[in-house]
C-alpha cells in the first residue's frame, strides 16, 4: 500500500468516526426526546408499558413513580417468573402464556389486540386491567422476538360499569330485581336446570293493599312494600332470585333437588313470615301466594308465571292469606 493510499484510508476512517459520532449524538437526542414524550404520555394516561424481549427472556416494565419520574422494572427469566405467578392464579399472565405457547406467529390476526382481564402481579389484590399488545418480529428471519404493550388499571371503570348494569336491573324503591331482569334471570336458570332438578316460582301478591293506602296513606304503603322486600331478602339465599314485578306483586325463584313436600312447607313459611312484616299502626296485612313448579328446561318464565297466577287467583278466592300450588286438584 502506498503512502497516499494509507493517508486517504485514515481520512476515510476519520470521516467515518465523525459521522458515527454525529449519528450517535442524533440517536441519543432522539432517545431523550422519546423518553420525555413517554413520560408526558404516562403522566396523562397512567399505567405501565411492557416490553418482553422473548430472545433474552426479559421483561421491562415502565411506569412513573410517585414523583412523576420514569421508573423501569426489569424481570429477568420472565418465563419462570410468569409460571410462578400463574400458579397464583393470575389470569392476565395465563393469557400471555397461552399466546406465547400457541405462537401467535401463526395467526396474523393476533399480531396486535386488546383484552380485559383480572390480574394481581402488580398489586396485592386482584384488579381489572386492559391490555393493548403487539408482537414484534425480527427483521432478518421474521421470528417473534418481542411482545410489547400497555397495561392500564381499569378497576374503577369495570366497577362503575357493573354498578350501572346492576342499577338497570333493579327496582329503584326496593332494590329487588325489576320485571325485565327477573324474567331474564329466571329464563336463564330454567334453561340450565340439571336432570331431576326442579324450578319453583312463588308469585306473591299483598292482600287488600288498596286498603293500606286508603287508610294509612301512600307512604305507609310504600314502607310496607319495602319491609316485605327486606323480609324476603333475609329469608332466601343469595342464589335465589327475588323480584318485584308489579306494585304489590313479587316473585321468588328457587331451584334444586326439592320435593313438592318441601315446596309446600316453604309456601307456608312464607305466609307465616309475611304475616309478621310490620305495617304502620299495627295494621294487619297478609299476602297470598301461587306456586308453579317445573323440571322442564323448555318451560318459560312467562308460562310459569301464568300458572302461578292461576294458583294465586285460587288462593285469593279461597279467602287469601294462603298459598296454592298450580295443578293441585285440591282447589
Ligand atoms: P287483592 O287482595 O285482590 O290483591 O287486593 P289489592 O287491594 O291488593 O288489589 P291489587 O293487588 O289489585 O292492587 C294493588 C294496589 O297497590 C293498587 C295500587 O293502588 C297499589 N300500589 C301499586 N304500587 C304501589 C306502590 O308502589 N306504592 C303504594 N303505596 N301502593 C301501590
Ligand atoms: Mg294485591
Amino acid at each position: 500500500m502506498g503512502l497516499e493510499n494509507a493517508k486517504s484510508t485514515i481520512l476515510d476512517i476519520n470521516q467515518y468516526i465523525t459521522d458515527s459520532g454525529k449519528t450517535l449524538n442524533s440517536l441519543k437526542r432522539q432517545l431523550r426526546q422519546r423518553t420525555a414524550l413517554f413520560s408526558i404520555f404516562l403522566s396523562r394516561m397512567g399505567g405501565t408499558t411492557f416490553e418482553y424481549d422473548i430472545d433474552m427472556d426479559t421483561t421491562y416494565l415502565t411506569s412513573l413513580d410517585d414523583d412523576g419520574k420514569i421508573k423501569e422494572d426489569i424481570i429477568p427469566n420472565f418465563r419462570r417468573w410468569m409460571h410462578s405467578m400463574i400458579a397464583d392464579g393470575d389470569e392476565l399472565l395465563v393469557r400471555m402464556r397461552d399466546f406465547l405457547v400457541s405462537d401467535g406467529a401463526s395467526a396474523p390476526g393476533e399480531m396486535y389486540g386488546t383484552f380485559e382481564s383480572q390480574a394481581k402481579f402488580l398489586t396485592e389484590e386482584y384488579r381489572w386491567y386492559r391490555v393493548d399488545y403487539q408482537v414484534i418480529r425480527d427483521d432478518i428471519d421474521n421470528h417473534i422476538s418481542a411482545m410489547i404493550g400497555y397495561v392500564q388499571d381499569i378497576e374503577n371503570e369495570v366497577m362503575n360499569r357493573k354498578n350501572l348494569e346492576d342499577k338497570v336491573m333493579r327496582d329503584s324503591m326496593t332494590k329487588l330485581y325489576n320485571r325485565e331482569a327477573t324474567e331474564e334471570l329466571i329464563n336463564r336458570r330454567i334453561a340450565n336446570l340439571q336432570d331431576r332438578e326442579k324450578a319453583v316460582i312463588f308469585l306473591l301478591d299483598v292482600d287488600d293493599f288498596k286498603a293500606v293506602n286508603d287508610n294509612l296513606g301512600h307512604l305507609a304503603g310504600d314502607n310496607y312494600i319495602k319491609a316485605v322486600s327486606k323480609a324476603l331478602r333475609k329469608a332466601f339465599r343469595d342464589g335465589d332470585i327475588i323480584g318485584r314485578i308489579g306494585g304489590d306483586e313479587f316473585v321468588v325463584f328457587i331451584s334444586g333437588y326439592i320435593t313438592i313436600d318441601v315446596i309446600e312447607k316453604q309456601g307456608q313459611r312464607m305466609i307465616d313470615l309475611l304475616m309478621r312484616v310490620p305495617c304502620k299502626d299495627d295494621w294487619k296485612v297478609t299476602c297470598s301466594i301461587g306456586i308453579a313448579v317445573t323440571s322442564d328446561t323448555n318451560m318459560s318464565y312467562n308460562k310459569m308465571v301464568a300458572r302461578a297466577d292461576e294458583a294465586l287467583y285460587r288462593s285469593k278466592s279461597r279467602g287469601k292469606n294462603r298459598f296454592q300450588l298450580y295443578g293441585d286438584n285440591n282447589y
